[in-house]
């Protein structure tokens, strides 16, 4: 096992998604900086993303209207300082990623061309710029591409950041300032130490907590429980966004299937083929995510069904194969043609609306720690996200934090050392089955109790089991060496636990936290903030 490997940088990027990129780009024209990623640079939910990013292109449209659009899907839980920030920057930000090549649709309006912006739920405008259904592969691939190329950029794929170091840890005196992070080589297996002058986040979601999810492998929550270990306050956990409309099959492990498709006429179906969400909601398809996956989740265990139908069907073919061709491809491999036959699906657990607590400027508490993209809560989705207004804040917010991470370079030192990792007190592990049944509980029993629909008594349940998983997985994690599966199940553990003390604390429904026990909302909606101790 090596040991003492260590790097140094002026910026450390921890995550390769649209946050981590956009970041990196922003700031290598003036220094170093060294991004790693837990997989290949491309895996993470951007590369996923379908629908597309909102900003006021149309002329018809304004910024005050997405700002009120996001108010609202937002259920008065938002930040207006920081929805008014994201929405009036949302153009600048489109229009760098245009400039670093990010080929978004176009269509000719009275011979010229422009972009061509579809709607998606909770936007009362077309908005949505979009590459066909794959925005984000174009996205991610477009913004990989710039930095391979950038002199000034290493990335370091299969690195795990373990956790982040502070002063506070090495013993240092004065404020609590981030100095470093160790990372877990997964080709070498062994850990390096990171020096940085500062350390960015960008690590993405949550969503792997729960049993059946949209997000890839990597969505575990590391960077919010690496956070809250160094001493970040986290807010609004309990926010955790279920995309209703996820492929429902066998053979595909929750497949997508965007909201474009109903803001474009999909209709949801009952298995006996008649409609059910003008029964929820006036806006019927077209209402907000949370509304949809409950009227979703509701018919499902009222019948006793598996699943749901999403049918597009009625639609010209063309139309269908030209707007939705991976989807198209997807199903059709899978034996469905979504142009003659209606879509199974179910819900499953999509974003990660809260996280660590952050300015406008992407600024944690720790000096020198920022965090970025979906890691983060910056108070712009409230209670519930907007479809589309993620990889924009992940643009938007990396922007930001690039512009005040640059104004504060010249004054800030790289501590010359750090102690290595102490790897002496660990043995390999000879019971891995102990790691493989943790993290099948914990995935499972937040699926049941902290879901869809939630009441305190599921709450105290999955607590208590929560707190006996963390005191296990902690006894595991010190006496054995690291593998992926650990540090992963070590992080989602800590996350349940947020997520679940959150919910707890919000006695009342909001958005996309629903509780039996409290159906109705309180007059002053405050974000749920977790202080770590000190
Ligand atoms: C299927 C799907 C469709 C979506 N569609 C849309 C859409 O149409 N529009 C929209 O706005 N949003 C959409 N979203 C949400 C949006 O894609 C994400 O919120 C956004 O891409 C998050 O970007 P990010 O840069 O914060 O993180 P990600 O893109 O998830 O990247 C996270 C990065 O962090 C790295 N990482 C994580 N932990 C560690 C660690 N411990 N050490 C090292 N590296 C680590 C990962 O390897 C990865 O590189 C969708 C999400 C999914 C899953």
């Amino acid at each position: 096992m090596k040991a003492g490997i260590e790097h140094s940088t002026d910026v450390l990027v921890i995550g390769s998604g649209a946050a981590g990129l956009t970041l990196a780009l922003k700031l290598a024209k003036q220094c170093r900086v060294t991004v790693v990623a837990k997989g290949n640079l491309a895996e993470g939910s951007t590369y996923y993303a379908q629908g597309g990013i909102a900003a006021v292109f149309d002329e018809d449209d304004t910024v005050e209207s997405h700002v009120e659009d996001t108010l609202i899907a937002g259920a008065g839980l938002c930040d207006r300082q920081a929805v008014q920030f994201t929405a009036q920057e949302a153009r600048a930000a489109l229009e760098w990623l245009i400039r670093k090549g990010v080929d978004f649709d176009e269509e000719e309006h009275d011979g010229e061309s422009r972009y061509h912006l579809t709607r998606e739920g909770g936007h009362s405008h077309r908005r949505i710029l979009h590459a066909a259904d794959a925005t984000g592969k174009e996205v991610q691939l477009t913004l990989e591409e710039q930095a391979h190329r950038h002199p000034n950029i290493a990335l370091l794929e299969r690195y795990n950041a373990v956790d982040l170091i502070t002063t506070t840890k090495l013993g240092l005196a004065g404020d609590k300032r981030v100095v470093g992070a160790y990372v877990w080589n997964r080709s070498q297996e062994h850990v390096e130490t990171i020096r940085a002058r500062f350390v960015v986040l960008a690590t993405g979601g949550a969503s792997k907590v729960y049993q059946y999810t949209s997000n890839p492998d990597v969505a575990s929550g590391d960077g919010i429980a690496m956070a809250w270990r160094a001493g970040c306050r986290v807010a609004n956990m309990e926010f955790n966004q279920f995309h209703p409309t996820c492929l429902y099959h066998t053979e595909a492990r929750n497949f997508l299937l965007t909201e474009a498709l109903r803001g474009e006429g999909a209709l949801l179906k009952r298995p006996d083929g008649s409609r059910f969400m003008p029964d929820f909601d006036p806006r019927e398809e077209l209402a907000p995510r949370d509304v949809v996956a409950r009227a979703i989740d509701f018919e499902m265990k009222r019948l006793g069904a598996d699943c749901m139908f999403l049918d597009i069907s009625h639609k010209d073919p063309a139309f269908v194969t030209k707007h939705f061709p991976t989807i198209y491809q997807r199903c059709l491999d899978l034996g469905i043609d979504i142009t003659r036959q209606p879509i199974p699906v179910v819900p499953a657990a999509h974003y990660t609306c809260g996280g660590v607590m952050t300015d406008l400027d992407g600024k944690t508490d720790i000096d020198g720690l920022y965090a970025v993209g979906e890691v983060a809560y910056t108070g712009l989705h409230g209670a519930n996200r907007m479809a589309s207004n993620s990889l924009l804040e992940c643009l938007v917010f990396a922007r930001a934090a690039a512009r005040s991470i640059f104004a504060q370079l010249d004054s800030t030192e790289l501590l010359d050392t750090i102690p290595d990792w102490d790897e002496s007190q660990v043995t390999d592990s000879d019971e891995h089955v102990v790691i493989a049944h943790n993290w099948h509980e914990l995935r499972l029993f937040m699926w049941d109790y902290v879901g869809i629909v939630r009441t305190d008594k599921r709450l105290q349940r999955a607590l208590r089991r929560v707190e006996m998983l963390k005191t296990e997985i902690h006894d595991y994690y010190s006496d054995f060496k690291i593998s992926n599966d650990l540090l992963e199940l070590r992080n989602l553990v800590q996350i349940a636990e947020l997520i679940i003390r959150c919910a707890m604390s919000r006695k009342e429904s909001r958005g996309l936290h629903y509780t039996l026990d409290y159906p109705e909302q309180q007059p002053e909606p405050t974000p749920s903030i977790l202080t770590p101790d000190p």
